[in-house]
């Protein structure tokens, strides 16, 4: 629960709370954040000032650095402490978070695997016009194929690890994929790895932090 290395961005969590990701996108997000309590204390400090970032946004044009701006004063506010996300501390033996719970009707057991070769399995667990979020089993020591990306890959790991060239990721972490990224993960040695990912391949990565920033402006 404390020992996430690899938390998701801000520019994402602004979309989160603002509404604009796409479903598979918000769904590992709030699985992140069920797991990882920075995330969720930057998430509630968001949602806390975010009215009045708006209310002040509300004729500001679309210059490239508006985003970087409005991350900067957000993080120039103080967090409340009035509002508050709730831990996800009577999980038990869950390995999914009750967001993910929530989705697929229950923990592991309830997942409907389909086999994608090498030991994989993966099950699609929403599809919508924007993105995919599926679960990906990967057996304890095995490669994946190394792969490039053809717009934004968000990688939440829910059981066991992997390695890529970047670093090691382990429950709780996140690792954003683009198409400046090749990688080839690797599930370590022990335990079989279990994430939780969202793919945007209709969108090029540059078109879509662009419209959750867009989007955050406009409303
Ligand atoms: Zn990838």
């Amino acid at each position: 629960m404390t020992d996430v290395k690899h938390h998701i961005s801000d520019d994402f969590l602004i979309g989160y709370a603002a509404g604009s990701l796409p479903a598979a996108f918000d769904l590992v997000v709030a699985t992140h954040v069920s797991l990882s309590d920075d995330a969720r204390a930057r998430l509630q400090a968001f949602d806390a000032v975010g009215g009045c970032i708006l209310d002040e946004m509300a004729v500001a044009d679309l210059a490239e650095d508006s985003l970087a701006k409005t991350l900067s004063r957000i993080n120039d506010s103080a967090a409340p402490e009035t509002a508050s996300y709730a831990k996800q501390s009577k999980d038990g033996d869950a390995v999914f978070p009750a967001p993910l719970r929530d989705m697929i009707g229950g923990d592991l057991n309830a997942v409907k695997w389909r086999p994608i070769g090498m030991g994989c399995k993966q099950a699609i667990i929403s599809e919508g016009k924007d993105a995919t979020a599926r679960l990906l089993f990967i057996p304890a020591g095995q490669a994946m194929p190394r792969h490039s990306h053809r717009g934004t890959e968000m990688t939440l790991v829910l059981q066991g690890a992997y390695r890529d060239e970047t670093d090691r990721f382990g429950r709780g972490d996140i690792e954003i994929g683009d198409e400046s990224m090749n990688h080839t993960p690797v599930a370590e040695a022990g335990e079989d790895c279990i994430c939780l990912i969202a793919t945007d391949a209709r969108l090029k990565f540059e078109g879509l932090l662009p419209r959750i920033a867009q989007t955050f402006l406009r409303i």
